[in-house]
């Protein structure tokens, strides 16, 4: 009978998805999650959503049926839990499939970023190696530098243990100190910065981050410092990042995330100490598809089993309705 349960889908979704869903329920398409393009057969029948993000309170409220938004990705602050809570609707995410492979991501942004490897490769590819000689020595090195990890939750412990068998002391902050770590725990992300020159920020997105990487934060950093940025744009205040690049309050920065993606502000994209990367933590056709089948998974089982796989906090009160 699942066949006669309609799930919504915007469109710019995952296919393999979409293939899925398509198979087992009744898969109704929408151009974008918004209120104002629900037609009467939306209102009337679905019962769960299934998107990348951005669900928020309006279009929860034009779907009277609907029991469960599939949210495809770990961080789901695109999402107005809150309002989902208060309604009864279960949120679910795609947690674990990924952290690995957005892990190997980061610290593949931390070497390209500490040495320039993006613009040797160039350098090789235009031909400068012909012509001019070797590629310059890179002012930065991995080699002495202490890492601090802003977020070690999943994603955070992931990197923490790449960074570990690098050789590099780790250190981290959360509201929390998490049992069991032996890494060293910071209260605040001030007293972070002040005694680690490489900080990876893991950090959810949503207000309790917004912009907590500022000004102080970057200047704690120091002259040597080197920020990557893995988790959220919005936990960044990029103009100060900028400022902080090119001022020489810190030395570079690497960044998979930005506060208004896909626009990257013209100071960081110009900046000759950024290496920059278009959201790809999770973007391998493995991993994806595994988060697609998770959160597929959640759907078929939250429509047969009335529970689901993996509830954010913030929803699992939330029982099934009949
Ligand atoms: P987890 O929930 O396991 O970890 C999040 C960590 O952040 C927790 O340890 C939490 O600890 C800490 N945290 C949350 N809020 C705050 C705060 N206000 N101040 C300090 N620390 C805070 O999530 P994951 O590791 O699975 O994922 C982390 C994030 O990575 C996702 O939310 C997502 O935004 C991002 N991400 C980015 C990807 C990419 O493609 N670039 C891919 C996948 C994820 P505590 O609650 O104790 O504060």
């Amino acid at each position: 009978q699942l066949q006669a349960v309609a799930i919504l889908v915007p469109r710019d979704f995952s296919d393999h998805a979409v293939e899925r869903i398509d198979r087992t329920f009744k898969c109704i398409r929408i151009e974008h999650a918004d209120p104002a393009l629900v037609t009467d057969e939306m209102r009337r029948g679905v019962r769960g959503i299934a998107a990348f993000a951005g669900i928020n309170a309006a279009m929860m409220d034009a779907l009277p049926n609907l029991e469960l938004i599939a949210s495809f990705g770990v961080g789901y602050d695109s999402v107005d839990v809150g309002h989902a809570a208060a309604k009864n609707i279960m949120v679910t995410n795609t947690p674990d499939v990924l952290t690995e492979e957005v892990a190997d991501t980061a610290i593949g942004l931390l070497i390209n970023t500490v040495r320039d490897l993006p613009r040797a490769e160039t350098w090789l590819r235009d031909g400068s190696w012909v012509r001019k000689g070797n590629y310059p020595l890179s002012r930065l090195t991995l080699r002495g530098r202490k890492a601090g990890i802003f977020g070690m939750g999943r994603i955070g412990q992931a990197i923490a243990r790449r960074l570990e068998a690098f050789g590099l002391p780790v250190a981290y902050h959360n509201r929390r100190k998490v049992d069991g770590l032996s890494y060293q725990y910071h209260p605040t992300l001030k007293g972070l910065a002040e005694v680690v020159d490489t900080l990876i920020s893991v950090a959810p997105g949503g207000a309790s981050t917004e912009k907590a990487v500022n000004a102080e934060i970057l200047s704690a950093l120091g002259a040597n410092g080197v920020f990557v940025n893995i988790g959220r744009g919005s936990t960044v205040d990029e103009a100060a990042l900028a400022a902080a690049l090119a001022n020489g309050a810190i030395a570079a920065a690497g960044l998979d995330v930005f506060a208004d993606e896909p626009n990257v502000p013209k100071a960081l994209l110009d900046a000759p100490n950024t290496s920059l990367l278009p959201h790809v933590g999770s973007a391998s056709d493995h991993t994806r598809r595994a988060m697609a089948d998770l959160c597929v998974d959640n759907l078929v089982s939250w429509f047969t089993e009335r529970r689901p796989l993996t509830s954010v906090p913030e929803t699992v009160h939330v029982r099934a309705r009949s």
